[in-house]
Parts: structure tokens; C-alpha cells; sequence
């Protein structure tokens, strides 16, 4: 049966009205950078838990999740309401099949993300791995807004550490923004 690390929040970003992230602090966790652990918070005597991709690298102390609140969802929205301090628990054992083991020697990866499901792949370029496995990366993370563009910064810190090993591609769906793709990659040029 699974097993609980009690954790603490330790902070807490707003990236927009829906959209969060928050690092907490609990005993080590294996994992290998690209898989989930389970969330949970003690509700009325009973454990509500949902899956989250860790975003922080297994070499960071703090665990991060990337999150946006689900309209009448039922874990999301009090995630978001949880403050430095609070009580939230992870499960002891993370899983999933997101990572650098899964993929075969070739010289060039390719990521794609939507939203915030590009936590995973934060974790996973944050490690030595992937350039030291691959000659050139390429990530495609598509957002409706500006806003929404989530870590973008430390996309950008990577693109000028690895200048002609990383392709960062920015998509925009729903605005014009300079130097971001703002239509279907297909139709794009
Ligand atoms: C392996 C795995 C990893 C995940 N990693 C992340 C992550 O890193 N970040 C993250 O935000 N979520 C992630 N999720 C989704 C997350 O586990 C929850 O499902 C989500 O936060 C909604 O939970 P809830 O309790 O608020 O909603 P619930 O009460 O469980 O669901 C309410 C309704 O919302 C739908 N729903 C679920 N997720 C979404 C969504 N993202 N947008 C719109 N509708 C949705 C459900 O199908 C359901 O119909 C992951 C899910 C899986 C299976």
C-alpha cells in the first residue's frame, strides 16, 4: 500500500488567475526526472490525492507541481488556495514512463507540450541527461495566452546555456506575441 511523506508548503507562484505552482518540502523522494507522484491533501478525515508531474529535478530538495484549477474540480481549486505552512502530503513512490529511459539513442529529441504539461519536460532538461544524450532538442509548448507561457524564463536560461543544441518554440494560440509562434505549427514558417 502506498505510503504518505507528510509535507509543508514552502511557496507559492500565481502565474495567472487559474494557473499555479507550488514547492514542497517533505523527506527525499526518488523519482526519475518526467514521472508523478500522488497529491494529497486530509479533507473531513479522508484523503483526497491526485496524480501531479514533479517539476523540480531529482537533485532539488523542494518538490515543485505545476497546476491549473479545474472548474468544480475537487483537489485543484483547494490546492490553489493553500498557503506557506500548510500541511499537503505526496506519496512516497512516483511513477511513470515520461523519461529519458524510455527513448532510444537518436541524435535529436523532440518534446511537445500543452499547458501544463510541460512540467515534466522542465524536470527533465534541468538534468546533465539529455545534453549529453542528444545533439539538438526541440520543445513545443503551446498556450492559449501570454499568461499562460509558464517557466518561460527558464526555457530562455536554457536556450542561452545550449545556443545550438536547444530549440525552444513558444506557441501562442490566442494572441499576437512577437517571437512566439501564433498558429498551427503545421502552418507555420
Ligand atoms: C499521470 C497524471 C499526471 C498529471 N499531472 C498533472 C499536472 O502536472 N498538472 C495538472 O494540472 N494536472 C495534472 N494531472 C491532472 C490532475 O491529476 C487532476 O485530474 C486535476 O488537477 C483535476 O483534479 P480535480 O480534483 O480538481 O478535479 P476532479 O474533481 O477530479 O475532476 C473534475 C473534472 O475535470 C476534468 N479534468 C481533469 N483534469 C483537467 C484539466 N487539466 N483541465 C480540464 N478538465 C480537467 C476531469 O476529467 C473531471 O471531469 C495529471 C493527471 C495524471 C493522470
Amino acid at each position: 500500500m502506498a505510503k504518505w511523506l507528510q509535507g509543508t508548503v514552502v511557496e507559492q507562484h500565481l502565474w495567472c488567475t487559474d494557473l499555479f505552482s507550488i514547492k514542497i518540502r517533505t523527506d527525499p523522494l526518488q523519482f526519475k526526472a518526467g514521472q508523478f507522484v500522488n497529491v494529497g491533501l486530509i479533507i473531513d478525515n479522508k484523503r483526497l490525492a491526485r496524480p501531479y508531474s514533479l517539476v523540480n529535478t531529482p537533485q532539488e530538495a523542494l518538490l515543485e507541481i505545476h497546476f491549473n484549477t479545474v472548474t468544480n474540480g475537487t483537489l485543484s481549486p483547494l490546492l490553489a488556495s493553500l498557503k506557506t505552512g500548510d500541511n499537503i502530503e505526496v506519496s512516497d513512490r512516483s511513477s511513470g514512463l515520461l523519461t529519458l529511459d524510455e527513448i532510444p539513442d537518436v541524435p535529436h529529441l523532440w518534446l511537445f507540450a500543452t499547458g501544463t504539461g510541460v512540467g515534466p519536460f522542465l524536470s527533465i532538461l534541468k538534468t546533465p541527461e539529455p545534453w549529453q544524450r542528444f545533439e539538438k532538442i526541440v520543445l513545443g509548448y503551446s498556450v492559449k495566452n501570454l499568461e499562460k507561457l509558464a517557466y518561460r524564463s527558464d526555457f530562455e536560461a536554457l536556450q542561452t546555456q545550449h545556443p545550438d543544441q536547444f530549440c525552444f518554440l513558444p506557441c501562442v494560440t490566442r494572441e499576437k506575441i512577437k517571437a512566439t509562434i501564433n498558429s498551427r505549427i503545421t502552418a507555420s514558417r
